[in-house]
C-alpha cells in the first residue's frame, strides 16, 4: 500500500464533499426512484401510497416527501410473513435476497431486515467509509466485538476487512479471553458497547493489565448504547483506556452503522447519499427544521430489498446541517435518546443519558448507576442509585446531597431519592450491554 493511499483523507471523497445542493440534487434523484421502486414492487407502499392519495410523481422536490405516510416498528412486525417469507415491505423476490439480520426483538416481537447482494455491498462500503473516517487504515489491526449472532453490526467487521484493515472476529467472547487477544495480537482498534468499553477497562486494571501501556487500543468505537456522544462518558472511558472513543449509531431496521463521528466528535455524520432525514414533532408529525430536537425519520434511498420510507425510528435528536471542520459536507445528527426511555417529571423532559452525563462527571463515586422511575401521589418521580468510590472519605448522606443538587441543576428535577452503595455494591456491571433503567411503572401494566 503506497502513502498515497494509505494518506488520503476521506475514504470516497467526491461523496463525501460534494456541495450541499448537489448533494440534495443527488437525494431527490434517488428519492424519486426509490418511492417509484417501493410503490411498484411492495405491496404495502401500494396500498399506503393509494389510501393517502399519494403517487411517486408527487415527488418533485425533497420537501414533498411530508406528503406521504410514515412507517414504524409496528408496520414491520404487522408486514412480515404476510404474503411472503420477507413480507409485504419487501420489493425483491425472495432469490434476490443473499442476507437477513433481525432485531434483539427486546420491544417486541423481532423483526428482519433483508439485504439484496447489491444492498449488503453498499452497506459494506458505507462501514468502511465510517471506519476510514476514524482514522482505520490498513496497518491496523481490528477486533470486532459485536454480536454476530442475527445482529446487524456483525458483517459491519466486513467493511474494515474490505478497507484492508487485519480484522480479528471477537465477537461476544468472554472478557478474560478478549484481554487475552488484546495482550497477546496487540490490535490498535476495537468495536464494543460503551458499558463494555469501562468494564474491560477496569477488568484489565484489575488483573494487572494497564490499558494505557500494557495494550494498543488507540482508538475504541461504541454503539449501541449512547455513552459516547456523552462527553463524560466518553472522556472517562478515553482517559481509561489513553484511547480516543467515537461514536456509531445503527438501527437494526437499516445499516449496522447509519451514521458515525468524525475527529470533530461533535455529532455524527449521516451518509445522506443512502438516507434521507427528518425530524418530525413527537405529537403532531410536522416536520421540524434543521436544529430543533425531534423524532429522527429516515428514508433508505438506495436498499432495495426492502425500501424504508419515513421511517420513525423511536429516536430523539436533531440534525446540524452546518460546516463541520473535517470537511464532510454530509449533515450529522445528535441523539438525545430513545422515545421509550423518555419519562417526564413534574413537566421536564428526563432522558437517561442526562443522568448519566452528570454522574460520570461527579468526582468520588465510581461512574455505576441504576435509575428507577415510579409514581408516588399520580405523579412520576425518579430515584438514582450509585456507587461510592472505596477511598471516599464523605458520609452517604453527604453524597447523596451532592448527586441530588447535580441533578437538580442539569436536568431542572431533583430525583426523589439517591441512594448510595459501597464500590461495587450495584449489579449493573454485565458483559457488552448494560440495563440500567427500572421502570416500575411499566411492570405495573406488562406482568
Ligand atoms: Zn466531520
Amino acid at each position: 500500500m503506497s502513502n498515497a493511499v494509505t494518506e488520503k483523507k476521506y475514504w470516497n471523497e467526491e461523496i463525501e464533499t460534494l456541495d450541499r445542493k448537489a448533494l440534495e440534487e443527488l437525494q431527490l434523484e434517488r428519492l424519486q426512484e426509490m418511492v417509484k421502486f417501493a410503490y411498484e414492487n411492495a405491496p404495502y407502499y401500494k396500498r399506503s401510497f393509494d389510501e393517502a392519495g399519494v403517487k411517486p410523481e408527487d415527488i418533485r422536490e425533497l420537501s414533498d416527501l411530508a406528503k406521504f405516510p410514515f412507517i414504524n416498528k409496528q408496520t414491520e412486525r404487522d408486514t412480515q410473513g404476510v404474503g411472503s417469507f420477507l413480507g409485504e415491505l419487501a420489493a425483491v423476490p425472495e432469490e434476490d435476497v443473499v442476507f437477513i439480520s433481525t432485531s434483539t426483538g427486546s420491544t417486541g416481537v423481532p423483526t428482519m431486515s433483508p439485504f439484496t447482494k447489491a444492498d449488503f455491498d453498499e452497506f459494506q462500503d458505507t462501514e468502511s467509509r465510517w471506519f476510514w473516517q476514524i482514522g482505520m487504515r490498513p496497518n491496523d489491526r481490528y477486533v470486532h466485538a459485536l454480536n454476530f449472532s442475527l445482529y446487524v453490526g456483525g458483517p459491519d467487521v466486513i467493511g474494515a476487512q474490505n478497507l484492508g484493515a487485519l480484522c480479528i472476529w471477537g465477537g461476544t467472547l468472554p472478557s478474560e479471553r478478549l484481554l487475552y487477544i488484546l495482550k497477546t495480537y496487540q490490535p490498535t482498534i476495537l468495536w464494543t458497547s460503551p458499558s463494555y468499553a469501562w468494564q474491560l477497562g477496569e477488568k484489565a486494571k484489575k488483573s494487572g493489565i494497564d490499558p494505557k501501556t500494557d495494550l494498543a487500543i488507540k482508538k475504541i468505537i461504541v454503539a449501541g448504547e449512547l455513552g459516547g456522544s456523552i462527553g463524560a462518558t466518553r472522556k472517562a472511558i478515553e482517559d481509561l483506556w489513553g484511547a480516543e472513543l467515537y461514536d456509531f449509531y445503527g438501527l437494526s431496521d437499516i445499516y449496522g452503522a447509519c451514521a458515525a463521528m468524525c475527529e470533530a466528535k461533535d455529532g455524527l455524520h449521516i451518509c445522506e447519499d443512502q438516507i434521507l432525514v427528518e425530524t418530525v414533532d413527537l405529537h403532531t408529525g410536522e416536520i421540524l427544521p434543521p436544529g430543533s430536537v425531534g423524532e429522527l425519520v429516515f428514508t433508505t434511498l438506495r436498499k432495495k430489498a426492502r425500501p424504508m420510507i419515513r421511517f420513525r425510528t423511536g429516536d430523539i435528536g436533531w440534525i446540524d446541517n452546518t460546516p463541520c471542520s473535517c470537511g464532510r459536507t454530509h449533515g450529522r445528527i445528535h441523539i438525545n435518546g430513545r422515545k421509550d426511555d423518555m419519562f417526564i417529571v413534574s413537566a421536564v423532559n428526563v432522558f437517561p443519558s442526562d443522568i448519566e452525563a452528570v454522574i460520570r462527571d461527579l468526582d468520588g463515586i465510581t461512574g455505576e448507576y441504576l435509575i428507577r422511575i415510579f409514581e408516588k401521589d399520580y405523579t412520576c418521580k425518579y430515584a438514582v442509585e450509585i456507587e461510592k468510590n472505596a477511598g471516599n472519605s464523605k458520609t452517604d448522606e453527604e453524597i447523596a446531597a451532592e448527586v441530588s443538587t447535580a441533578l437538580k441543576a442539569r436536568i431542572g428535577v431533583k430525583p426523589n431519592q439517591v441512594v448510595v452503595h459501597p464500590d461495587g455494591g450495584l449489579n449493573t456491571r454485565s458483559e457488552h450491554k448494560s440495563r440500567r433503567i427500572i421502570d416500575e411503572r411499566k411492570l405495573n401494566y406488562s406482568i
